[in-house]
């Protein structure tokens, strides 16, 4: 099956940089999940490209230093690579690279320590193309506690949230506690996603969303996306557990709508089996049809869902 992919979440800047975090890996072609030479046999590709930061870090490097790395090497890769890829600032870009056959790339933040948490540095974060940020990763920052120390938003939380949504910037929940995610439900007035979570109810593990979580970002207009990370799809996964997720989801949204993909690539250790990269999105939608999905269902969790929520959530700034 022909399919275009949008997918929210990789970790490929932070991989391309190396184990000594001052390498300079190749975008367009490498042994990476994610390569532009693989992704440009898809039908279309939009990609999120996370800025990574965490206070656990710093013994390998400052955060502050990562978050620099890390931007200078998808603008710098991007820049190499203008024949296949550029930066989109809006969903309006992304629509026209795809219909000009050329891939999107989206940046993201994953954690807030790279620019010390501070919510009055979201408006040139946003000016510089960040559309999405979480408010931290496992750990318990000021801004609010995650799923591995539990605790709930802090007074700084929430306003850091008001002021990505004031901008038009997705706020992203995969990482944050279970109380933390409940306390920004109460104060969203746009929709929620978890770029890169699976179902709880599939495979228990405090990085997977309950049900009742799942309802709850349907219910704003938001996302989940799909974590190709093994240890949150099951025990010695494959393609089959994989579609259980989606299944799973589509049980709970039967418009199928509000389901999308968040592979995690180039930041997990091990994948399900069968699925080794950027290249097996294709072999996946394959299965989700074999499995009995409809192909209008499977287009939508590839890219309209993603599109649809960048378009509800996402101010049409551009540069
Ligand atoms: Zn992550």
């Amino acid at each position: 099956m022909n399919v275009s992919v949008f997918d929210f979440h990789c970790d490929t800047a932070l991989a391309l940089l190396g184990e000594d975090m001052n390498q300079a890996g190749s975008l367009r072609q490498n042994r990476l999940h994610i390569d532009l030479e693989r992704a440009a046999a898809l039908g279309g590709y939009a990609q999120c490209f996370a800025c990574f930061t965490t206070p656990l870090m710093e013994e390998r490097i400052s955060p502050v230093l990562a978050f620099e790395r890390e931007l200078a090497t998808i603008q710098r890769e991007v820049d190499k690579n203008l024949d296949l890829i550029s930066i989109a600032y809006s969903p309006e870009e992304i629509e026209e690279n795809q219909v000009a056959g050329k891939m999107s790339a989206i940046l993201t933040l994953e954690g807030t320590a790279g620019f010390g948490y501070d919510p009055a540095l979201l408006e040139d974060l946003y000016a510089i193309g960040f559309r999405i940020t979480s408010l931290g990763w496992n750990e318990q920052n000021p801004l609010t506690g995650s799923h591995v120390t539990g605790g709930g938003l802090t007074d700084r939380g929430r306003e850091y949230v008001r002021e990505a949504q004031r901008l038009g910037m997705l706020v992203d929940v995969s990482h944050i506690s279970d109380e933390g995610f409940w306390d920004i439900l109460k104060i969203t007035d746009a929709p929620i996603i978890a770029t890169h979570s699976n179902s709880r109810a599939v495979w228990n593990n405090s990085r997977n969303l309950t049900d009742d979580m799942f309802r709850a970002i349907c219910e704003t207009g938001g996302v989940a996306g799909y974590n190709a990370c093994a240890e949150f799809t099951g025990e010695n996964p494959d393609l089959d557990t994989i579609c259980d997720h989606f299944f799973h989801f589509l049980e709970l949204d039967p418009s199928g709508t509000h389901i999308a993909l968040g592979g995690d690539l180039d930041g997990v250790e091990a994948l399900p089996h069968g699925f080794e990269g950027v290249q097996s999105w294709p072999v996946l939608a394959q299965r989700l049809l074999g499995r009995g999905m409809d192909e209008m269902t499977i287009q939508n969790i590839y890219w309209n869902n993603a599109m649809g929520v960048m378009k509800r959530a996402v101010c049409n700034h551009t540069k």
